[in-house]
């Protein structure tokens, strides 16, 4: 409960004061006495009123200059005051200050109900802007106590980007080392009892890569940390390539894999090529995953045209296990598996769904289910694409360099990690690359100084001198012809600050650890010079 309001009787005479507070004694208030002009502005200071009754004739200081000295004080300022006067005096609208607060003014002898009732009203006004303040106040806190809230995440966001590029980086090293490794040691002619073994080792890194990617798909998507591509390509040619790449798995299972793509979807469209096949790829693979036999059919077809927009819909039916109906609306949250046994039997973190719906939204499509336990599931995906005039595409860039040979290129491996100096070198000297090895930032600008080259594959994080400064090092140097060679990134981090910040300090791409030998080569392709 707040305190009673206050109301100040300032008057020389006790027995007006005793008449005043006889009058005022149902008033749900406290009375305070001031019996001089001075005495007044003392208690106005020290105390808040409601309302002052303020008498007007008073020896010495009268209630007009009482009243211009309270008015002084930023905090009495607006203090109601009701002047108890004798006579009607129009002087106290020549006092100064007097126009800021509310005044008003009653004649003696008083009639007792309208004085009561004007007192009262001030009364209640002074309860409503106590009300008003609290309301204020605690809004105020609130808007406090929000912004830590939001500071705080804000905070805790930041700390959990920081985490997750530095753990990718941390895991995302030996686990490139363990992939190629086993890749290395497959293609070494081993004995046909360790191919199994080899194999094994491969496909449960490249898993444990494809969960860490995941992961770090979903914070950085999370986080609104990702952007969409626009470019050409052939929708076709992109089906094709998927339809390849689970063609084996398919058939092991005794699954009939189709892929059909209608006739009015346009040969060439324009979008991000790489989030469809992420999208297609999360789909497919779950039909397959969830069938044991029978049918996955991926079709391909128009929808609608607006403008150079035109949107498609993917569709994936399977003759799998399909989603029981009391799951079904959870297949597309975040680690959420239509039941326990699933992780046990099938794998995976229930994380596909959501990165795919999520990557759909994000670029303006939309996602839907169709299920029924033991019968089957239906995928369907729109997606809005833009329209190219081109009914083909010319073989790019890169597939010429299909043909290209990178023999007798002379390229600089700046890396401290042995494992991975090794596996880079190893490849590289497959395809009959001179390489050259620097451990860290500070040898490889040493030996840019003394030798050619004409690429260099620079590791960022590395000691005495990461990869940014040896980088900026190069490009400075003088009347050197390797002052403007290619140098590609070898990175562990997916985070686009991070890729951005590769370019700001002058370098010409780069390749995301772990990198497969077919990745490193298209990398290094385009900067052959012939
Ligand atoms: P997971 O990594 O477990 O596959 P997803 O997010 O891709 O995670 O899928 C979430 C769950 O939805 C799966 O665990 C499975 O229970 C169910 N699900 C997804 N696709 C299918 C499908 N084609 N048939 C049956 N169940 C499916």
């Amino acid at each position: 409960m707040s305190p009673k309001p206050k109301i100040l009787i300032v008057d020389d005479n006790v027995s007006n004061i005793l008449v005043i507070e006889e009058l005022l004694g149902d008033l749900d208030v406290e009375l305070i006495r001031a019996k001089s002009g001075l005495e007044a502005i003392e208690k106005a200071k020290q105390q808040e009123f409601a309302l002052i009754l303020m008498d007007v004739q008073m020896p010495g200081m009268d209630g007009f200059e009482t009243v211009e000295i309270i008015r002084q004080d930023e905090k009495t300022l607006l203090l109601p005051i009701i002047y108890i006067t004798a006579i009607y005096n129009e002087n106290y609208y020549r006092t100064k200050g007097i126009k800021t607060g509310a005044v008003d003014f009653i004649t003696k002898p008083i009639i007792p109900d309208l004085f009561i009732g004007k007192v009262t009203l001030f009364v209640n006004l002074y309860k409503q802007r106590m009300i008003l303040e609290q309301e204020v106040q605690k809004r105020k806190e609130a808007e406090e106590e929000m912004k830590l809230a939001r500071d705080l995440a804000r905070q805790a966001a930041q700390s959990k980007q920081l985490f997750l590029s530095t753990m990718s980086h941390e895991i995302r090293t030996p686990l490139n080392a363990i992939v190629n490794t086993a890749k290395l040691l497959k293609e070494e002619n081993p004995r046909d009892d360790q191919i199994e073994d080899i194999e094994i080792l491969e496909f449960s890194a490249e898993n444990l890569l494809h969960l860490i990617n995941d992961i770090l798909d979903f914070s950085k998507i999370d986080a609104g940390k990702i952007e969409f591509e626009a470019i050409e390509f052939e929708i076709r040619k992109l089906m094709n390539g998927i339809h390849q790449s689970f063609d084996y798995h398919a058939t092991s299972k005794e699954i009939t894999l189709e892929f059909t793509v209608a006739q009015d979807v346009p040969a060439v469209i324009v979008g991000d090529s790489a989030r469809l096949s992420q999208i297609l790829i999360n789909i497919v693979g779950n039909a397959i995953k969830f069938t044991e036999k029978g049918k996955v059919l991926v079709e391909a077809a128009f929808l609608a045209k607006r403008g150079n927009i035109v949107d498609l819909v993917l569709r994936v039916s399977d003759s799998g296990i399909g989603i029981p109906e009391d799951k079904i609306q959870f297949v597309f949250e975040s680690f959420t598996q239509a039941s326990s046994s699933t992780t046990r039997k099938y794998g995976g973190t229930g994380l596909g769904l959501a990165i795919t719906k999520k990557l759909v939204e994000m670029q303006g499509g939309s996602i839907e289910v169709k299920s029924r336990e033991g019968e089957g599931s239906i995928f369907s995906v729109t997606l809005p694409f833009v329209l190219s005039e081109k009914d083909h595409l010319d073989e790019d860039m890169l597939m010429k360099a299909t043909f290209q040979s990178l023999a007798g290129l002379r390229v600089l491996v700046v890396e401290d990690n042995l494992v991975n100096q090794k596996i880079v070198s190893k490849f590289l000297m497959k395809w009959n690359v001179n390489v050259d090895v620097a451990e860290n930032g500070k040898i490889a600008v040493e030996k840019a100084r003394r030798s050619r080259y004409d690429l260099v594959l620079m590791d960022l994080h590395m000691p005495e001198m990461n990869g940014y400064d040896a980088t900026l090092e190069i490009r400075k140097m003088e009347n050197n012809p390797n002052k403007d060679i290619p140098i590609i990134a070898l990175t562990a981090s997916a985070f686009i600050e991070d890729r951005e910040k590769i370019y700001t300090y002058g370098m010409s791409g780069y390749i995301i650890k772990p990198f497969n030998p077919s990745e490193l080569y298209w990398k290094i392709a385009p900067f052959i010079k012939k």
